[in-house]
């Protein structure tokens, strides 16, 4: 296949990118790079019968690279690159010896958490080109589980209500692979670690290397420790604390804390003070064991997971709330951050935007009513990276 890309400042701020390619690709990606000290990277990917496809809003003071590549079954082409700077009468040109296996994004800082009967991943992706993401989990030389996620997960826990059966006492690795345009351009070294009951996950996991595994907090103690040094040894809670309802005492079991008296279950805040569950207004999140509190963030509905600033997404039609990497159609193409897709009618649709998405080759594309996109907030969203619906946090404690 091969594929042309052509580019026009119209206005200010406003470019418009027209391509021909040939054969007709199923899907075309536009790769967008804001150049700068810290370059940031975005990719949009349409239906291969759109052709034209015009980003209003662009900053003017910004020099931006940008190049089409085009997909059909196993087939993959890119155009040149061009530098683009959106003012009004400069004209983009051709951008010699830029190479797109020098802006591919990469999985660093592996963590996992071994739990009972549950492991738990995080990972940061550094900045550049990343469409797929792939977790695998293995016992020795056998596959227990891929997992294909978005490239805004950054963490994942596996369990029997993720259909992933793990045996306390089993040594399990777990890796990821970054992949871009269908092909894999990075890959983890294995993390070792054993899931095991509540309180036996550090002496299961003793004779695994430490740097890359982490415990779950039953402390009252804040959880994220910036500075190491001024870590705390771990306060496991006073086997003497009694529930404010019945008086009877409350302990850890099952990674929550519970009154054996009444059955009433609270969660510690993280500041020293505790939670009756059954007072909380949106519930607690479903990313972390200890489960904690469910925030609602300033200015907008959504709700995010107090400690990992994972969203918790409302998705119409269905019941409770769905994290990003169990979304039953992934995430749009046509808003940044990129939104979650549902089916509307026939059709599966960006919950935000309505606009139609289409399957392509297992991933979804926009099929855009307006060949328009506003980048209003392209430079916020450049600056952040795709961060915001994504955000991550790591317990650390005793
Ligand atoms: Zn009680
Ligand atoms: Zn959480
Ligand atoms: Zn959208």
């Amino acid at each position: 296949m091969q594929i042309e890309l052509n580019a026009e400042v119209v206005a200010d701020g406003a470019v418009s990118l027209s391509w021909r390619a040939a054969p007709r690709p199923g899907s075309v990606s536009l790769l967008i790079i804001r150049t700068g000290a810290v370059p940031s990277y975005t990719t949009m990917t349409l239906g291969g019968d759109t052709a034209r496809y015009q980003i209003e809003h662009l900053s003017r003071h910004q020099r931006y690279l940008v190049a089409a590549l085009g997909r059909s079954a196993g087939q993959v082409a890119c155009s040149g690159w061009l530098s683009v700077t959106p003012r009004a009468g400069l004209a983009p040109r051709a951008e010699q010896g830029a190479d797109l296996s020098a802006h591919l994004a990469t999985v660093s800082r592996v963590m996992i958490m071994p739990q009972d009967r549950r492991l738990t991943a995080f990972w940061q992706v550094s900045p550049g080109f990343i469409d797929g993401l792939e977790l695998e989990l293995r016992r020795g030389e056998r596959v227990v589980r891929r997992l294909t996620l978005e490239p805004e997960v950054t963490s994942i826990y596996m369990d029997s209500a993720r259909r992933v059966q793990l045996v306390n006492g089993n040594d399990y690795t777990v890796r990821l692979r970054a992949s871009f345009a269908g092909q894999v351009h990075h890959e983890t070294p294995p993390v070792s670690c054993t899931p095991a009951p509540q309180g036996q996950e550090r002496q299961a996991n003793g004779a695994h290397p430490q740097a890359r595994l982490i415990y779950p907090s039953l402390t009252l103690e804040p959880e994220v420790c910036i500075f190491p040094e001024d870590e705390a040894e771990a306060n496991p809670v006073d086997e003497s604390l009694v529930c404010c309802h019945c008086r009877q005492p409350v302990r850890w079991q099952q990674y929550r804390l519970r009154c054996h008296g009444c059955g009433a279950e609270f969660i510690p805040n993280g500041r020293g003070d505790f939670l009756d569950l059954g007072q909380l207004r949106f519930g607690t999140c479903t990313c972390c064991l200890p489960r904690k509190i469910l925030i609602q963030r300033q200015g907008s509905g959504a709700l995010a997971c107090a400690h990992s600033g994972k969203e918790h997404i409302r998705l119409p039609g269905t019941e409770g709330y769905h994290l990003i990497e169990d979304l039953p159609f992934g995430l749009c193409q046509c808003c940044r951050p990129r939104r979650p897709l549902v089916r509307r009618g026939e059709g599966v649709r960006c919950s935000k935007s309505d606009e139609q998405h289409r399957n392509e080759d297992g991933r979804y594309v926009l099929v855009p009513s307006e060949p328009v996109f506003d980048a209003s907030a392209i430079d916020d969203l450049l600056d952040a990276g795709l961060a915001e619906i994504c955000g991550t946090g790591v317990s650390r404690g005793g």
